[in-house]
């Protein structure tokens, strides 16, 4: 398991792990509220439509997404992949007070050696904005346990076909930003990179099994 989840039987969707306007300006109240109640939500209200009644009521939600991702109806798959992305993404977020890069330890460490967090920057914001229409940015943990940058589109979680352990992700969908930023992309990625990226959850993520 990618870290652990707890979630009540058959809901999907966790809290979330902050208020909805402790991540202005950079991510404002009005983004949070849709992207989570609407965006995140409905994705769970599809999702629980799609299994009501089967076998795949009893199913974890990463299982949903590995037994329904070679499926030809995709739509299991491109919810249950979408709701377990948006949980990774707000627990990928925090309030600008406490987004503090780590000074020591194995993950530092591994920064370092990648770079230093200049360049994970730099080769995130690339990775957001070159990645053509919708998807996901993702800072992760390789099986060698060296930092990488990773770029996925849609619903693709970065695991399903790789041993990258994922640190942290970035939504380049349009909803994650075009009420704050319009088309702007680049600027709503710098922004949440440089002032509301939890890199504390990025070290625990690093740190775990
Ligand atoms: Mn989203």
């Amino acid at each position: 398991m990618f870290f652990p989840m707890s979630i009540p039987t058959n809901r999907y969707v966790i809290e979330l792990p902050f208020q909805a306007d402790d991540l202005a300006p950079y991510i404002s109240k009005e983004t949070i509220d849709v992207h989570y109640e609407k965006h995140h939500k409905g994705y769970e209200t599809v999702l629980l439509g799609l299994i009501s009644g089967t076998e795949h009521e009893q199913y974890s939600l990463e299982d949903l997404i590995v037994h329904s991702h070679t499926s030809p109806d995709q739509r299991i798959y491109n919810n249950a992949a979408q709701i377990w992305n948006h949980n990774f993404y707000w627990k990928s977020l925090c309030a600008p007070a406490t987004s503090k890069h780590p000074t020591q330890g194995a993950f530092f460490d591994a920064i370092k050696a990648f770079g230093g967090f200049e360049k994970v920057e730099t080769d995130l914001l690339t990775a957001a904005t070159s990645q053509f229409g919708s998807g996901w940015a993702w800072l992760v943990r390789t099986e060698h346990h060296e930092i990488a940058i990773r770029k996925t589109g849609n619903a693709d979680p970065v695991w399903l076909n790789s041993a990258d352990h994922p640190l942290f992700i970035v939504d380049v969908w349009e909803h994650a930003y075009y009420l704050d930023y319009k088309n702007r992309r680049k600027d709503h990625v710098e922004s949440v990179l440089k002032n509301v990226m939890n890199w504390s959850f990025a070290e625990r993520q690093f740190n775990a099994a």
